[in-house]
């Protein structure tokens, strides 16, 4: 019994020296082991054994010699950047994209398949499937060097039974999606997508040093990952971020989860649609059609945009006032238009109140656009493997 402890304790102090070293190598790029073993206190044996092993691995490797300070040369090692991959698969209303990654994010394949005509989840599966097998053997890839699928959800997610409760805006429920895992063979990590962008933004996007922000996933719906003091908060039953349903309008608009006045309605990629789309003699289908005519200076454009506005105003000056937050940060396909949005949001919410004004939350629009959620999704299994 005491040797099992023992062992298990043991293991995981190994598991973490290599874990700490890992970060170390990934966040210096190029790094002496004498260096490594200063910075994370410990001893140049320990390292060595590591570094070496993670060289077995094909993990790392050694890229040359520094200059020395007496001595020896110091031995520089670095990340063998295209030793791993991983994949991340983003499921939204009317497609489902998948991108491969290597272990710096790098995006090295990128497909997509519109999913309209697909009746249910296994149907959606079986696509992904071929899809990720077609990727592999296209780039030569051994399964092995596959750290695992990341899927990014716009729904109710449970992480650790790998379970998603709820996906109103694509019509999916109850999936259990480590049936698909035996499926494939590749382990499987699920997410909520407002949680993968914001995942996203804080290891390679805009808010690297940043420990508390909400980040918007404005599409069909409003999603939200919520950052507090570096940490993902998921509330009671992983619920927390359902932000697209807090009641903003008296209005009879009903929406997907049987209630009325919900902020999506009003401030999501569908409203601002469906605000221009409702007075228009010729319709938009997108919001590059709709930026078109805004460009062009039609007044109505100008019109839906401005009042589109003022419900994207309401619900995010609530979010900072419940959540004093360092960023709220925009993402999803409206985050290309900063150009448009930014100065009169900016304005909009925090300078038009003084109240707003002191709490020095800075709004800004996701520099990763629409890859937000889906390279946060990729970064679920790199995440493991720098655990
Ligand atoms: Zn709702």
């Amino acid at each position: 019994m005491m040797l099992n402890i023992d062992n298990i304790h043991t293991k995981s102090i190994k598991q973490s020296n290599r874990s700490k070293i890992l970060n170390l190598v990934y966040k210096n790029r190029d790094i002496t082991k004498q260096e490594i073993a200063k910075v994370l206190n410990l001893s140049i044996p320990t390292v060595i054994s590591n570094v070496n092993l993670l060289i077995e691995e094909g993990i790392l490797e050694e890229s040359g010699v520094a200059a020395s300070t007496g001595g020896r040369k110091p031995v520089i090692v670095r990340l063998v950047k295209d030793s791993k991959y991983s994949f991340g698969v983003d499921i939204s209303p009317d497609e489902t994209r998948i991108i491969l990654t290597n272990l710096y994010a790098e995006i090295k394949a990128d497909v997509a398949f519109n999913h309209l005509g697909l009746k249910n989840i296994n149907d959606i599966m079986g696509r992904v499937e071929v899809k990720i097998n077609d990727i592999l053997d296209k780039h030569k890839i051994p399964k092995e060097s596959i750290l695992g699928i990341g899927f990014s959800l716009p729904g109710i997610v449970n992480e650790e039974l790998l379970y998603l409760e709820n996906a109103p805006n694509i019509g999916i429920k109850d999936v259990n999606f480590s049936v698909f895992q035996k499926r494939l063979g590749i382990k499987i990590y699920i997410e909520n997508d407002g949680n993968t962008a914001a995942l996203a933004e804080s290891v390679i996007g805009i808010a690297k040093s940043k420990s508390n922000l909400v980040y918007l996933q404005i599409t069909e719906g409003i999603g939200a990952g919520i950052v507090i003091n570096g940490h993902l908060y998921r509330g009671q039953n992983k619920k927390a971020g359902e932000i697209g349903h807090m009641r903003i309008s008296d209005e009879g608009l009903i929406c997907n989860c049987g209630r009325t006045g919900c902020w999506e309605l009003y401030a999501s990629e569908k409203a601002l649609l469906r605000i221009y789309n409702d007075r228009a003699d010729s319709k938009v289908q997108d919001l590059e059609g709709l930026f078109e005519k805004y460009f062009e200076s039609d007044k109505l454009a100008k019109d839906s945009v401005n009042r589109y506005l003022d419900h994207l105003v309401i619900g995010i000056q609530n979010i900072i006032l419940a959540f004093a937050p360092e960023y709220v940060i925009i993402g999803g396909k409206i985050s290309c238009y900063e150009d448009v949005l930014l100065e009169p949001l900016t304005k909009r919410v925090l300078q038009e109140s003084i109240f707003l004004d002191r709490y020095n939350t800075q709004i800004i629009f996701s520099r990763l656009k629409q890859n937000a959620s889906i390279l946060g999704s990729a970064l679920l299994p790199l995440k493991e493997l720098f655990k």
